[in-house]
């Protein structure tokens, strides 16, 4: 049987799933429902047992007939129980066909005997057992090969019973008999269409969650993939600091800092010396492991806070918050040292690899960052100019005073003369 909610659902003529382990992870996830619909189905079967005593004693009387039927009916009921409390202890009774058909047989036996037992018209029992055989389609959990069995057993004791015990007329016969197996092709029909109905529900389910799990993956490899995107987009691939993009984008929400806080922000350009030679004597890949190895030595010199790029081929950028000139001439005098004092096996032979800085601020009233990223490009070519490997300090352009006299962020340090190398 191939079901209309896709190809993935084929059931079997019980309709359950076709496929055992879809089928028994079906059942595991049902159980808890099944246990408690088949303990309140016990509840209910033990409760009529127990009520139709007063019918029987009120046909029967005291009699042998009430006694025998007394007995059958307790005999019912404490199965039931017993059923019930093996339920409660451990609902995977809830889904063990033989303990719940060996119930309904019971409880068939004692509906069957009631025919012989209790002389009424033969209708009432034909009721009952029509009520019964509904019951064991659509009241009671149980897998529909069984449920069929027990029904096969409902209609076979009451031919023998009303053939051997209490004869009827073969037009009730017939007609009881057709009732039966219209009520057994009924009780099968909605049966199976409920099964399927659940099964195609927990099949949707399945792919709902499947889908979702899909979904979730998809989400996270691609928040991971923009991640990585928005790296390679920031990240100067040779060095690993931030480009050139990148570092206007962060120098530039520290200059906004800056002229709202009233600090100071300096700027650094960094360059190598003679570093075309550098390449031509060692080699490419010599060349790129020294701007790696400036890299690293910038960021061991800085703060978290100061930004640093790759401004192009071989110069750096650094952006120094809170620095004024003084101290960003110290930052670099560090640097200066630091890639000074350097001993790279690679470069052995060769000239010491060096570098000029330029060092610069951001005047007051100066609104982006090229002004003074130009005086700062102009000092390190005064440095170049001056024989390399030293730090030149910017001069203040002219026009500017300073934004607090002596006391303000930007205008506390006077700066050095003009084009002063500090460590030449
Ligand atoms: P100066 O002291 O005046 O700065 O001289 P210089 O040789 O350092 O300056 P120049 O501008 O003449 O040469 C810069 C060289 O840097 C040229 C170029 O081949 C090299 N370069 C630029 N980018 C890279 C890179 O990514 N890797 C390597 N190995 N070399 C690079
Ligand atoms: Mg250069
Ligand atoms: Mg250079």
């Amino acid at each position: 049987m191939e079901s209309s909610a896709g190809n993935s659902i084929r059931l079997n003529w019980q309709a359950e799933f076709a496929d055992p382990e879809r089928e028994s992870l079906y059942r595991r996830i049902s159980l808890a429902y099944e246990a408690c619909q088949l303990r309140f189905a016990l509840y209910i079967a033990a409760g009529m047992y127990l009520a139709f005593i007063l019918a029987d004693y009120g046909v029967l009387g005291d009699g042998a007939a009430f006694q025998a039927l007394l007995l059958m009916r307790l005999t019912v009921v404490t199965a039931c129980l017993v059923l019930l409390t093996a339920v409660w202890r451990n609902p995977a009774m809830a889904q063990r066909p033989l303990a719940i058909t060996a119930v309904c047989l019971l409880g068939i036996t004692c509906l069957l005997l009631t025919i012989p037992l209790r002389p009424e018209p033969e209708g009432m029992h034909i009721a009952a057992l029509i009520v019964a055989s509904m019951a064991l389609y659509l009241f009671i959990p149980n897998r529909p090969v069984w449920m069929l069995a027990a029904n096969a057993y409902l209609l076979l004791g009451f031919l023998v019973i009303t053939l051997a015990w209490a004869p009827i007329s073969g037009v009730l016969m017939a007609s009881s008999l057709a009732l039966l197996a219209f009520v057994n092709l009924l009780g099968w029909l909605t049966n199976t269409r409920l099964n399927r109905l659940k099964r195609e529900q927990f099949a949707l389910l399945l792919e709902e969650r499947s889908t979702n799990r899909r979904l979730k993956r998809e989400i996270e490899e691609r928040v991971a993939l923009e991640s990585q995107l928005r790296d390679l987009a920031c990240t100067d691939e040779l060095t690993g600091v931030a480009n050139r993009r990148h570092f206007f984008e962060l120098a530039e929400h520290e200059l906004r800092h800056a002229r709202r806080d009233g600090t100071p922000l300096a700027l650094c350009m960094v360059d190598v010396d003679h570093f075309k030679s550098l390449n031509d004597h060692h080699g490419h890949a010599a060349g790129d492991m020294v701007l790696r190895t400036i890299a690293g030595c910038c960021q061991a010199v800085l703060r978290e806070s100061d930004v640093l790029g790759r401004y192009g081929g071989e110069e750096f950028v650094i952006a120094l918050p809170l620095a004024d000139l003084n101290t960003a001439a110290a930052i670099g005098e560090r640097l200066r040292r630091r890639i000074g004092d350097l001993c790279l096996p690679i470069l052995e032979g060769g000239p010491a690899l060096t570098v000029s800085i330029g060092i610069s601020r951001v005047e007051a009233g100066e609104a982006t960052l090229e002004p003074a990223l130009l005086r700062a490009d102009q000092a390190l070519y005064a440095g170049k100019a001056r024989g390399r490997n030293c730090v030149v300090v910017a001069a203040r352009p002219t026009g500017i005073t300073p934004r607090v006299p002596n006391h303000g962020p930007l205008g506390v340090h006077e700066p050095p003369p003009p084009h002063a190398p500090l460590g030449a």
